[in-house]
């Protein structure tokens, strides 16, 4: 069955579910690269106990479940949000079987980018294309994250730079295609930019933001207000007026 990508946005009462725990557990999966068995942990259930950033970063306690979202094989150092996915080009696989540049959880994410962005140049349809650099995206913005917390700020704008150009062909392919293009997505991309100091971009997806009629609109009106002040710092969906306390909200990444 094809993968499709979908974009969900639940909104759930977030303090509702504040005292239960992250749970985690050891799974074994068989990587789709080399074959090889992995135990690899990975999360059961979490929650946030707070609003997200504006680039739907989430709060507590799921922030903290990052480290589990990209795996790594411990034989061909495939790196992957679903390793049992067999890589496809040619491109991919010369990735996967050069050097890893470190071991950091970055390097992880990183890695794992460039084997979706390479599916992606290589991918024969379109549909494949776009899922693959809406995943090249994820990732990059992940790496970005982990930059974040490890105060390694140019790294950080490095890697927000590579999601806005996977997540700007996902909204080309998407335009192409005549599909919708949900303004969960375009938010997003609206704060990768600002983040990276891009603010004629971001003002750009703001602007194209205020068109729609939800609560992305008035995160739009809040990131023009960060662009007008050149802030480049972390933000919180917490700013945005008219935000219920208890709202948090999740985004999924893809679906088989
Ligand atoms: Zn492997």
């Amino acid at each position: 069955m094809k993968e499709k990508t979908f974009w969900v946005v639940a909104v759930v009462a977030a303090l509702a579910s504040a005292v239960s725990a992250t749970t985690i557990h050891d799974e074994k999966i068989v990587c789709g690269n080399c074959g090889t068995e992995n135990t690899v942990t990975v999360v059961g259930s979490s929650n946030q106990m707070d609003l997200p950033d504006l680039d739907w970063r989430p709060a507590e306690m799921m922030r903290s479940t990052l480290k589990f979202e990209v795996i790594e094989c411990s034989k061909c150092h495939y790196c992957a949000f679903d390793l049992q996915e067999k890589p496809r080009s040619e491109a991919a696989k010369q990735i996967i079987a050069s050097p890893m540049p470190g071991n950091t959880l970055a390097d992880r994410f990183v890695r794992a980018a460039e084997i979706q962005a390479a599916e992606a140049a290589s991918a024969g349809d379109d549909f494949e294309k776009k899922n693959a650099y809406f995943r090249a995206g994820h990732l990059f913005l992940r790496a970005a994250w982990c930059c974040d917390d490890a105060n390694a700020p140019e790294r950080a704008v490095a890697y927000r730079r590579a999601a806005a150009k996977n997540f700007e062909a996902v909204i080309a392919l998407a335009v192409k295609g005549k599909e919708e293009i949900k303004p969960e997505l375009l938010i997003m991309l609206c704060d990768i930019y600002r983040r990276a100091g891009d603010f004629e971009n971001a003002k750009r997806m703001a602007d194209e933001v205020l068109k729609y009629k939800s609560l992305p609109q008035r995160m739009a009106e809040r990131q023009l207000e960060l662009c007008r002040e050149k802030k480049t710092d972390c933000h919180t969906l917490g700013e945005v007026r008219n935000v219920e306390p208890s709202t948090s909200i999740v985004i999924g990444k893809g679906e088989k």
